[in-house]
């Protein structure tokens, strides 16, 4: 579903990216992990094209993309994101916010988009709270809100970058229920997560970077018990 090859990006004289080797199959979960600055985001978004490396290769479900490639906002609804901060439009309900990407982008007629909005929150558990707006509803449910509006595009990929990390412990696991949801359901996902639990418990591979390269990948189970790079015992040591 995802194949990136030799990829290679800098900001300015800085290489934050180095010879990135990326693969991601249809269905399977993978969860980023590494220090602050290590490259996780960028990596993230590479992936969705905000921000286009200088060289390597992208692959989105047998398409290549590269920095020449036009529509790329046509690839971009194939790819979902969540951040850390959800970015709700503040001035519109729930179900507006769900509903925008099918009425303005997907040219949804009203009514089908609102019974489609709906239909995705329920999935997010956040449907008695439709007519609500965002400055009402807590940061768990934000981001709930945030990852239903990603859905409405209907993505073959979802990336989320860090979406837990601003909340408040308490509402952490609302949305890591939610995005476990996801991935029984067979969604391709790709998450940078400090959530531990939810990468041993969630994820089919780990993918450990460091200084913008990817040092280690593996099962949970080899890159938490029995990690072979010197960095990624010294990492998960700290994390654990
Ligand atoms: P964190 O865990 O803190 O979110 P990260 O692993 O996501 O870190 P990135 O945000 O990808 O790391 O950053 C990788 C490197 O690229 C860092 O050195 C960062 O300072 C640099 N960087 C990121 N975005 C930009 C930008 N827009 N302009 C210049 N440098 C940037
Ligand atoms: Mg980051």
């Amino acid at each position: 579903m995802i194949n990136i090859r030799g990829l290679n990006k800098w900001f300015g004289k800085h290489q934050v990216l180095h010879d990135i080797e990326f693969h991601v199959d249809k269905n399977e979960v993978v969860v980023i992990i590494g220090s602050s600055g290590s490259g996780k985001s960028t990596l993230l978004r590479c992936i969705n094209f905000f921000e286009i490396a200088q060289e390597g290769m992208i692959q989105i479900d047998g398409k290549t993309i590269t920095s020449k490639t036009k529509n790329l906002h046509l690839i971009r609804q194939e790819v979902g994101m969540v951040f850390q901060h959800f970015n709700l439009f503040p001035h519109k309900t729930v179900l507006e916010n769900v509903m925008e990407g099918l009425t303005q982008v997907k040219k949804v007629p009203l009514k089908m988009a609102k019974e489609e909005g709906l239909s995705l929150l329920d999935k997010v558990n956040m449907q008695d709270k439709a007519d609500t707006y965002p400055a009402m509803i807590s940061g768990g449910q934000k981001q709930r809100v945030a990852i239903a509006r990603a859905l409405a595009m209907n993505p073959k990929i979802m990336l989320f970058d860090e979406p837990t990390s601003a909340l408040d412990p308490e509402l952490v696991g609302e949305v890591l229920k939610v995005m476990k949801n996801l991935a029984d359901d067979g969604m391709t996902m790709v998450v940078v997560t400090h959530e531990m639990g939810f990468a041993k418990e969630v994820a089919d591979r780990i993918v450990y970077m460091d200084e913008g390269k990817i040092v280690e990948e593996g099962t949970p189970e080899e890159i938490f018990e029995r990690p072979l790079n010197e960095r990624t015992k010294e990492f998960i040591s700290q994390i654990l």
